[in-house]
């Protein structure tokens, strides 16, 4: 048995193979990571061992031959497809699925702009927050944290550092928002902590000290690596313009190239349900909501250990950034999916604000930046099988949480998208996050 799909190299006249071989002789699966055979060579229609298949073709490229695992969601035929998996969008959410699925099945990860995570996930404070969410997203966050960790023991710059998240405001509105991973702390224990604070701007004070500084382009190049060395094929400038259901996948079309797939995974953040339109599948009625932030300049900088400090009212928040500021007037605007911008005022009051409620001494706005963070009705992630659409996958509407939750949420995508269309009984954590819940319409 011989499974696989090619690739025609046409500037460079090769054939690109890669896929699943089961060698007769030692009754193993093995996966082909990458194969490059001349278009002269004549490709064999049946191969029997992995002696053949290497004597066929390592000397002509560069083939890779691994053992794999023989549990994916490739049993049910769809092998004749190019790819098992093809991830539309580049942002934290495609590259940390794509980093899981690695190895597992064959996958591609589609970018429409020229760069990876250009949009919002070149975009965000870089904080990760257990306390900040709903109770499946604090569960994932803790959970991201845990791989995160474990992880950044064999890399040699971490992606983690601690910094506390400081929540103040009056009484009410702090013991409302402080959740299960933050304990309240006294006024003075808050100023000892920022003492940029000016005593009367806030009453009480809630401290989440498990919460980490995340080092954001450290994570997305760790993911991007980790895939392609397990094999994903990673396409950026290339924008899925259609995708129609063709026999028991999908046909997607990207640019100048063409997909075929078992399963396709919406990653594609602002423009989710966009994607779900042009592929012929119901939205989920997501929304993307402006948020701006600026690093700027000060006269009095925080000191190392400060915390990131938020209002509890969700009005602002500031953290420490070197020798500067970063800060956000927290905004919850609607957009449409786009390039967002900052708009001209929403920084410059912001500062003037912050210049009364704390002693920073904002001088100047090095720079500022808008990103979009989309969400459902209910304010939860979209991850797993669409309803009608068999192997259209959501993985969408992270909102505020995209990073924090990533490794957590990716972790649970792989195992579903590995099980298939027809898993066992769903668990609480996929229940909550599935594409089929009620609370997702508005
Ligand atoms: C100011 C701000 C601060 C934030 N701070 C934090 C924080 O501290 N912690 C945290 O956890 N989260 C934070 N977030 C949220 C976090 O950044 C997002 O949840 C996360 O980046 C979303 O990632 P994504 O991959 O879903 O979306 P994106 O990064 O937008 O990626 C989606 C990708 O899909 C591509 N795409 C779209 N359509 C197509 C198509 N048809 N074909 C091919 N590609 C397509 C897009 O080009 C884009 O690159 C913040 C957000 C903002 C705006």
């Amino acid at each position: 048995m011989w499974c696989f799909s090619l690739r025609s190299g046409l500037r460079t006249g090769e054939l690109h193979l890669r896929g699943l071989f089961y060698d007769v002789a030692t009754a193993q699966v093995l996966q082909v990571i990458t194969a490059v055979v001349s278009h002269l060579d004549p490709v064999p229609r049946t191969i029997d061992n992995i002696d053949t298949l290497i004597t066929l073709w390592r000397p002509l490229a560069r083939a890779q031959v691994t053992a794999r695992p023989d549990t994916t969601i490739c049993k049910d035929g769809t092998m004749s497809a190019h790819y098992d998996v093809v991830i539309v969008g580049g942002g934290i959410a495609g590259l940390s699925l794509a980093s899981a699925l690695a190895g597992k099945c064959s996958v591609a990860l589609v970018e429409a702009e020229q760069t990876l995570a250009y949009h919002t996930s070149a975009r965000s404070a870089r904080q990760l927050i257990p306390s900040y969410g709903p109770p499946v997203v604090q569960e994932l966050t803790v959970r991201t944290l845990e791989l995160i960790a474990g992880q950044d023991a064999g890399r040699p710059e971490p992606v983690l550092s601690p910094r506390s998240f400081l929540l103040i405001g009056d009484e009410a509105t702090v013991r409302a928002q402080a959740s299960g991973h933050m304990r309240r702390i006294t006024h003075a224990e808050a100023l000892d902590l920022c003492p940029a604070l000016v005593p009367d701007s806030f009453a009480a004070a809630g401290l989440d000290t498990g919460s980490f500084a995340c080092n954001a382009p450290v994570l997305l190049e760790d993911h991007r690596r980790r895939a392609e060395a397990g094999g994903v094929d990673i396409i950026t400038g290339a924008r899925v313009h259609s995708a129609q259901r063709l026999g028991s996948g999908w046909e997607l079309g990207a640019g100048q190239e063409g997909f075929q797939a078992a399963v396709v995974v919406n990653a594609a953040g602002a423009w989710a349900d966009e994607l779900a339109v042009l592929s012929g599948v119901e939205k989920v009625q997501l929304q993307p909501y402006r948020r701006t932030a600026a690093i700027v300049d000060v006269e009095h900088p925080l000191p190392e250990i400060c915390p990131m400090v938020a209002a509890a009212d969700d009005s602002f928040y500031f953290r420490r950034d070197g020798e500067q500021v970063l800060i956000s007037p927290s905004e919850h605007e609607p957009s449409g999916p786009e390039d967002a911008q900052p708009h001209p005022g929403d920084i410059e009051r912001l500062v003037a604000r912050l210049n009364t409620l704390t002693t920073l001494g904002i001088r100047g706005v090095r720079t500022s930046w808008t990103g979009l963070r989309t969400e459902a009705a209910d304010g939860v992630p979209v991850v797993g099988f669409d309803a009608e659409a068999p192997g259209f996958f959501w993985l969408a509407g992270q909102g505020g949480y995209g990073f924090q939750t990533s490794s957590g949420i990716a972790e649970l995508a792989a195992g579903l998208i590995l099980a298939g269309q027809e898993p066992g009984p769903a668990s609480r954590t996929a229940e909550a996050l599935a594409a089929t819940r009620w609370s997702i319409r508005r």
